[in-house]
């Protein structure tokens, strides 16, 4: 906290996996003999540029970009692109801590980063995001490559900013190698991909539902978010019988009280991937409730998936959905609850998974997309599918392996940082003093 008090986002993640490992870690004496603590939290590098591009005024831009190559102790580092205008070091770093844990329960060889730039993709052109992705590749270019580190999208980095980063890096370095993940079908993407962080989070969620004997079936669920991840989460629930009513982006939240079906899910991609417009649309098309400037935690529910961005449900809105009779939290999202918020949950016996669990089959896809990258081969859609299942139902039963409390109650953010934890810490100690 007295190295980076500007930093709240990381000093939050940091404090909360070091709060849970503690006893772990204490039986670990050599951990403890090689600094590991620190040498884990605080990242290999912060790799910080300027990117200037020219709008189709004519004007000239800049914008800051940065990599935070945070941890290669057991694959080459891996972890999206975020393009938003809070993007800023502290949201990075926490983001590449967090990835760092993530790609360890994968179970697959990646270590953790995560880059981006205070640039946002709303309300430009095409061109300029094409001009923009070409400018931030100019430089990132240098620091990665398919053996060394390999992003992929996150917020405001969908397919089309992936496809003109791609074919820039191919244009400066004369190479066409996976050197970054989420690509179009046409040239190295894996199938499932754009699917996997939201039906991993469904996966996952069964996997919890499980253990209680609860079958998702019927159940209404809230989802924030609009994006990438909330718009295959309501795929799987509604391909799996569940009832996703909620929806939203950083202006408001729509309710629809009978359901978001297949075809009004189809009304929101071509929404929000093609005419890249607002949710409000949603509610002015299906007549239904639209709430500005409000998250969806108010509305009565089974089960919340928050899928939109951090610290999104705060203590006040945890004890909302406790209250309306929530029973299980499952994180699309990357850090979306808040500390207090995550005690509301846990005290109140709630099934709840963090993030780095449960959002968990985006990089395990983006793991399998550089394999089949490396073998120059293609795998079926139901091939992926098949293993980004198992992946997540691995994930899950660490998770209870070293999260199950002497009460019984599996606590999944002990589970999954200690799980993700200890083998970063023991390939760290492997490898010596780097
Ligand atoms: P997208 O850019 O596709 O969608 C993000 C959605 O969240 C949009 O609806 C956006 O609304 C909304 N949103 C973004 N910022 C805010 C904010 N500050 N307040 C309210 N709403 C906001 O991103 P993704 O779906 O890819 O990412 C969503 C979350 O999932 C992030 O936390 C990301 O880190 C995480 N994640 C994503 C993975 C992936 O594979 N894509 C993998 C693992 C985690 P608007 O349109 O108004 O900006």
């Amino acid at each position: 906290k007295q190295r980076f008090p500007n930093e709240p986002e990381y000093i939050q993640a940091v404090s909360q996996v070091l709060g849970t490992i503690e006893e772990e870690y204490n039986r670990h004496p050599e951990f403890d003999r090689a600094n590991l603590i620190e040498r884990l939290c605080i990242p290999d590098r912060i790799i910080s540029f300027r990117v200037t591009w020219v709008d189709d005024k004519g004007n000239v831009q800049t914008n800051m970009g940065y990599r935070v190559q945070h941890n290669n102790a057991i694959g080459p580092y891996k972890g999206g692109i975020r393009f938003h205008a809070s993007v800023n070091p502290s949201i990075l770093k926490f983001l590449a801590f967090e990835q760092t844990f993530k790609n360890s329960l994968t179970t697959l060889p990646m270590g953790g980063a995560k880059g981006g730039s205070d640039f946002s993709p709303r309300g430009k052109s095409n061109a300029e995001v094409m001009r923009f992705c070409q400018a931030f590749m100019n430089e990132l270019f240098r620091h990665i490559g398919p053996d060394e580190d390999v992003p992929a999208g996150d917020i405001g980095v969908g397919g089309r900013e992936v496809g003109y980063m791609f074919g820039q890096y191919k244009k400066l370095t004369h190479t066409f190698v996976g050197v970054l993940t989420g690509k179009g079908q046409e040239f190295g993407g894996s199938l499932i991909r754009p699917e996997a962080t939201g039906y991993g989070n469904v996966y996952f969620l069964e996997n919890m539902l499980k253990t209680r004997s609860i079958d998702l079936k019927g159940k209404r669920v809230l989802v924030s978010g609009s994006g990438n991840v909330a718009q295959y989460t309501v795929e799987k629930l509604i391909l799996l019988g569940a009832v996703p009513v909620t929806l939203s982006d950083s202006d408001g939240y729509i309710y629809d009280p009978d359901g978001i079906d297949a075809e009004k899910l189809a009304y929101v991609k071509e929404l929000k991937n093609v005419e890249r417009g607002r949710i409000r649309e949603y509610a002015e098309e299906y007549g239904v409730k639209y709430v500005a400037g409000a998250r969806p935690w108010g509305e009565k529910a089974d089960i919340a998936l928050p899928s939109a961005t951090q610290n999104e449900i705060d203590g006040d809105d945890a004890r909302t959905l406790v209250a309306n009779g929530v029973f299980a939290v499952s994180e699309g999202a990357n850090m979306p609850s808040t500390p207090e918020a995550i005690k509301v949950f846990q005290e109140a016996g709630l099934l709840y998974a963090p993030g780095k669990a449960a959002n968990a089959g985006g990089v395990a896809v983006s793991g399998l997309e550089m394999s089949q990258n490396s073998e120059r081969l293609r795998w079926s859609s139901e091939e992926v599918d098949a293993k980004l299942h198992s992946i997540m139902n691995e994930i899950h039963a660490d998770c209870v392996k070293y999260g199950t409390q002497t009460d019984g109650y599996v606590n999944y953010v002990r589970g999954a940082n200690v799980a993700g934890f200890l083998k970063v810490a023991k390939a760290m100690m492997a490898q010596g003093i780097v």
